[in-house]
């Protein structure tokens, strides 16, 4: 039987602000276990919280980025229910009137030759929880508020998705979009970007929905993909068995590669939502929001596919250099001023100077790489005046030096002669050694060129320009041939 797969994904993205989002406390991974708490975060009797305007100019911004509609008045909402690491027994959340409306995420699919759009239903801001931790040695249960009243995002997609590649590919797309826009660290290993997904099977083309499961709080993108799939697999062996699907929450165990039943329906929570009273609504003006849109400038995605269309890069390259910004604005900056390939100046970027790159930890802003220096060196390749052995020299001198490529290939004795008188001599001279290759010429064995070439340029210490020799060395044999059929 086949089915249809419905996916829809709530991801929660911690938000990079100094302080948390409703005190002044740091906002900071880690550190000594509750030492980054205070009356309000650890939700005490009378106190009152602060709204943290940074997270709200944050939470604009993704918004904007992912294309929503900015409510200019957002309210606050209480989420009410127990959990030990929640100390008020509330999230202060939003429900009726958040800030993010509508909106879609633009996913690229088969190496960027698709696309898909994944529509939003919202995007709000909320805060996090504190962190319960089990201890192993001791039995015990221990709590840290360091993370409780961080400001966080949910975004929350329609169920767009409909399977595990799209899944994996849309939470790329937020990481890379949020790094980009420099509001959250995403570190998934921190536990700065989570993911709920729900999932449901119908049988292909039926317009009713089956029953959705969610996975709760998956930590990686690519735990995310193997949840999907493991949840899959598990409701088509259900359906095909005639059975039906339990609506449960499920945990997705990495280690055991399966999704483990963690509550049942019947458990269901009602949140109770009322309209914070402690905190007024939330009022953004036009001009502020115009003032964020400006500042956000070309989105990672829509990088890498001008990246493709205006100088004709493979995906990979693009995304490459999409994910290292500089990198990217280097390539552009020398593309924009050569007359080289620009498939050739992405090689040397994402090849031997990010080899070099790496082998010094260093980033490229460190180097003394300058594009017009760079854009030499390729153009000589080019023509030919040095190899690209020699290429490769050269570039580690100018990663350390503002120099001229030309001066350093004189020092180095890295020039390719294109004297015409030398060149001529050597051919001669390789040619009259060797009369087997003219034989062979004559019988018609052209491929015998490039083994004379090669000869040449052995004799000339690998500095013969190759174009310039090949011509020569073509020219002399083919007079000899000439002179002979005469003869
Ligand atoms: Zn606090």
């Amino acid at each position: 039987m086949e089915f249809d797969v419905v996916i829809g994904l709530e991801v929660h993205v911690e938000l990079k602000t100094e302080s948390k989002m409703y005190c002044s406390c740091k906002n900071e991974f880690g550190g000594v276990a509750n030492s980054h708490c205070c009356e309000i975060c650890l939700g005490m009797p009378g106190t009152l919280p602060n709204i943290n305007k940074k997270a709200i100019e944050y939470a604009i911004k993704a918004g904007l980025a992912f294309n929503c509609q900015i409510n200019t008045t957002t309210k606050l909402d209480r989420k009410n229910y127990f959990y030990p690491d929640l100390p008020k027994s509330y999230q202060i959340s939003q429900s009726e009137q958040p800030l993010c409306v509508g909106g879609f995420i633009e996913i690229l699919l088969e190496n960027g030759t698709k696309s898909k759009r994944i529509n939003l239903v919202q995007i709000h801001v909320e805060e996090d929880s504190g962190k319960t931790i089990y201890g192993d040695a001791d039995g015990k249960t221990y709590i840290d508020f360091n993370r409780s009243g961080v400001p966080l995002i949910e975004i929350v997609s329609k169920p767009d998705l409909c399977d595990a590649t799209e899944v994996k590919t849309y939470l790329e797309t937020i990481k890379n979009t949020v790094l980009w826009l420099g509001i959250s660290d995403c570190k998934m290993q921190e536990g700065s970007m989570r993911a709920d997904i729900n999932i449901s099977l119908k049988p292909k083309g039926a317009i009713k929905l089956g029953t959705r499961c969610e996975i709760k709080n998956v930590g990686s993108i690519n735990g995310a993909a193997r949840a999907v799939e493991c949840e899959i697999k598990r409701q088509k062996e259900i359906l095909e068995s005639g059975r039906k699907v339990e609506q449960v929450t499920l945990k997705y165990s990495d280690e055991a590669n399966e999704n483990i039943v963690a509550r049942r329906k019947d458990e269901v929570v009602e949140y109770r939502y009322f309209v914070e009273p402690d905190l007024p609504a939330i009022e953004i003006s036009n001009e502020e929001i115009e003032a964020l849109k400006l500042s956000i400038g070309e989105l990672p995605n829509a990088k890498i596919s001008r990246l493709m269309d205006e100088y004709e890069l493979p995906y990979t390259d693009a995304y490459l250099l999409m994910e290292e910004r500089e990198k990217g604005r280097f390539f552009e900056e020398t593309a924009k001023i050569s007359n080289v390939e620009p498939k050739k100046v992405a090689n040397w970027i994402l090849g031997d100077i990010s080899r070099i790159l790496n082998k010094q930890s260093a980033p490229l802003s460190s180097s003394k790489l300058t594009a017009q220096n760079f854009k030499k060196m390729l153009e000589m390749i080019e023509n030919n005046s040095i190899s690209n052995t020699a290429g490769k020299t050269i570039i580690e001198t100018l990663m350390e030096q503002d120099i001229d490529p030309e001066l350093v290939a004189k020092q180095k004795g890295l020039l390719q002669t294109s004297d015409l008188k030398l060149l001529e001599d050597v051919a001669r001279e390789a040619l009259a050694e060797n009369k087997q290759i003219s034989e062979l010429f004559e019988k018609g064995k052209t491929n015998v060129l490039g083994f004379a070439v090669g000869d040449c340029m052995k004799r000339l210490k690998g500095k013969g320009n190759p174009v310039l020799l090949k011509d020569i060395v073509l020219k002399l044999l083919e007079e000899g041939k000439s002179r002979n059929e005469k003869n």
